[in-house]
């Protein structure tokens, strides 16, 4: 069972990072930071605006996608306030910029940040199991100092879409599955949205409305291949991440995150008598990097850099897992 033996996870964008260290560094979209009005070299603190990460857009557009209620009320209020702030600060140019410009930036005609608040509740949607009490397990890093670690506002759903594209025979119901399992380890409510055309990308627009609508792009998940994703290159089964936005004053949380399968890979594990367990930890392993999870040394939990035979989620994984399930709102995003 040769295939098996590999090291079947990885996330980086350079398999030889991988070769080298098996580090946090490693992990996938470590995007560079962009501000909302497209001055990437001004630094997010200098000004206090948000901080968006960005890149080139999609064309075709399922919309209509998004669950609207309540939007159109939202953003038309957000207009108002955003002009009357404009117009009592305008005089005060470092005033506008710090708390004016935040605010009435996803407003502003050709906006590249979604309205705020889209399907943000008061309270989190959904609550993590009880714990294991086990430390056996790494958050991500957080990209700022001020914050120790990230994760996806609970109190808001986490959509996701399937780019369906050369999935295996065989491989039908495993996402599903493997969100299922994350969703019940960190009590994160996902949304599947069905289908997509989006492509993977390392360098993904967070915010796309011909294809998502208003509102932050879903998780993408996508069967995928070397010639498509170099990172996938060798033994390599998957990558998972996610980016992160951040409203001022409000805490860094993940939006966009992606999860990108070696399709050829997955179609080769599918042939052994226990593939499609094995193809699901490995889902399940790149959604855990999806919601914060990086590598443990532990060759007992999922999260570790091989598979070395773990098809579930272990102690440490659902202790991180649930941390990351109670993760601070972010309203204002
Ligand atoms: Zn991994």
């Amino acid at each position: 069972m040769g295939a098996m033996d590999r090291e079947w996870y990885h996330e980086g964008r350079d398999a030889r990072m991988k070769a080298v260290q098996r580090s946090p560094s490693g992990r996938i979209p470590r995007w560079a930071l962009d501000d909302a009005l497209g001055t990437p070299s001004t630094p997010p603190s200098r000004r206090g605006a948000p901080t968006y990460e960005r890149a080139p857009a999609y064309e075709r557009a399922p919309a209509g996608r998004r669950n609207a209620s309540g939007r159109k009320r939202k953003r038309r209020f957000g207009t108002v306030a955003g002009l009357i702030l404009i117009a009592a600060l305008y005089a005060t140019p470092s005033l506008f910029d710090r708390f004016v410009l935040p605010v009435a930036l996803p407003y502003l005609p050709g906006a590249d940040v979604p309205p705020r608040g889209v399907e943000a509740h008061g309270v989190p949607l959904g609550t993590p199991p009880p714990a294991p009490s086990s430390t056996a397990f790494t958050l991500m890093d957080s990209p700022v100092e001020e914050q120790e670690w990230v994760a996806y506002d609970p109190c808001r759903p986490v959509h996701y879409v399937v780019r369906p594209d050369n999935a295996p025979a065989g491989s039908e119901g495993l996402i599903q599955e493997a969100v299922a399992a994350v969703s019940a380890a960190t009590g994160l409510q996902f949304v599947d949205d069905g289908t997509t055309t989006e492509a993977p990308s390392e360098e993904r627009d967070l915010y796309q409305p011909e294809l998502y609508g208003k509102t932050w792009v879903p998780v993408l998940i996508t069967w995928t291949s070397p010639e498509e994703i170099p990172g996938l290159a060798g033994d390599i089964a998957g990558l998972g991440g996610s980016d992160y936005a951040q409203a001022p004053g409000q805490p860094l949380v993940y939006v966009g995150g992606q999860v990108q399968l070696d399709a050829p890979d997955a179609a080769i594990s599918l042939g052994y008598p226990d593939g499609r367990a094995y193809l699901r930890a490995t889902i399940m392993h790149e959604l855990a990097h999806v919601v914060g999870l990086d590598h443990v040394d532990d060759p007992d939990e999922l999260m570790y850099t091989e598979n070395v035979g773990q098809a579930s989620f272990g102690e440490g994984d659902l202790a991180g897992l649930a941390l990351l399930g109670a993760g601070p709102c972010a309203p204002g995003l």
